[in-house]
């Protein structure tokens, strides 16, 4: 008697088993199939228990076993596309996405996009959120929480575009907005040949520790605002030197170490 509750168990055990796997490929055309497949199953099963169990026919026991063994490889092999199909949902669960987290760095992306703008002698002005929150400049400017690529920006910036003019803000390997307006710095010793652009970039990062790279439309050059302080004219090399020591390694997230940055 005390056999037959194991089996039970063991049964129902398959069976929470195959409820996963059911909910695992739900919604596809498998759905059918796998009702197939579990009838088929059910009869198997029971069949090796009862004549296991009840009538101890050792061959035809051994034979059925087997018939279980490669009727796992066949629901593989029938199922491959849904199974595959389930997987990359599991992939792409933002939860294990953030746990297995490929820390691939957006900073040289970073630096490509803006020489590309620079040798376009594209206007640009994008701000890097440190350790204070840029929440009040991404508020008053348009929001998109982009995933951040080179040809984004390009698009932002074009000249006739309509979020071309302001700022954009950037946390981590995000864009998160757009047309955003930052203070003009109001320190006299800045050069009178610098317009609002530069302006606006001194401006945040006098009022906050965020890194602001300007890209100058009139000349191309290239410039970083950090605490106050403009950085211009800097090369691939300079830009990316400025960006790890501001970002560290990853660029992933926004940091408040590493605040001290060396003059180029
Ligand atoms: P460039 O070298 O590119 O000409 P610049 O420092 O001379 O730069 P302007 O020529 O005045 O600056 O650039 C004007 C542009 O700067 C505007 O079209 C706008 O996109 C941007 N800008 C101006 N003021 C602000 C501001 N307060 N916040 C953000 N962006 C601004
Ligand atoms: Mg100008």
């Amino acid at each position: 008697m005390q056999e037959y509750i194991i089996y039970g168990v063991e049964i129902l055990l398959i069976y929470l088993g195959l409820f996963v796997m059911y909910k695992f490929v739900r919604g596809s055309t498998a759905d059918s199939t796998l009702r197939g497949v579990a009838v088929l199953f059910s009869v198997i099963l029971i069949s090796v228990y009862l004549v296991a169990g009840g009538f101890g026919l050792y061959r035809i026991e051994k034979l059925l076993e087997k018939v279980v063994d490669y009727f796992f490889i066949a629901v593989i092999v029938v199922f491959a596309p849904e199974l595959r199909r389930g997987l990359t949902r599991i992939g792409q669960n933002p939860l294990f996405n953030r746990l297995l987290a490929t820390k691939e760095s957006v900073i040289p992306k970073i630096v490509q996009a803006v020489f590309r703008l620079s040798r376009g002698k594209t206007g640009a002005l994008i701000a890097i959120e440190r350790g204070v929150g840029l929440r009040n400049y991404v508020e008053r400017g348009v929001e998109l929480d982009a995933n951040f690529s080179p040809e984004l920006l390009d698009t932002i910036f074009y000249p006739g575009s309509a979020l071309h003019d302001g700022a954009v803000i950037m946390r981590g390997s995000r864009l998160l907005a757009a047309g955003c307006l930052f203070p003009l710095t109001e320190n006299p010793d800045v050069s009178k040949r610098l317009g609002t652009r530069h302006r606006a970039g001194l401006g945040l990062s006098e009022d906050t520790d965020a890194l602001v790279i300007v890209v100058s439309e009139e000349t191309g050059q290239v410039s970083v605002a950090q605490r106050g302080e403009l950085q211009q004219d800097l090369s691939r090399d300079q830009l990316e030197r400025l960006l790890r020591e501001a970002l560290g390694d990853h660029g992933a997230q926004s940091g408040r170490e590493n605040l001290a940055v060396g003059q180029a």
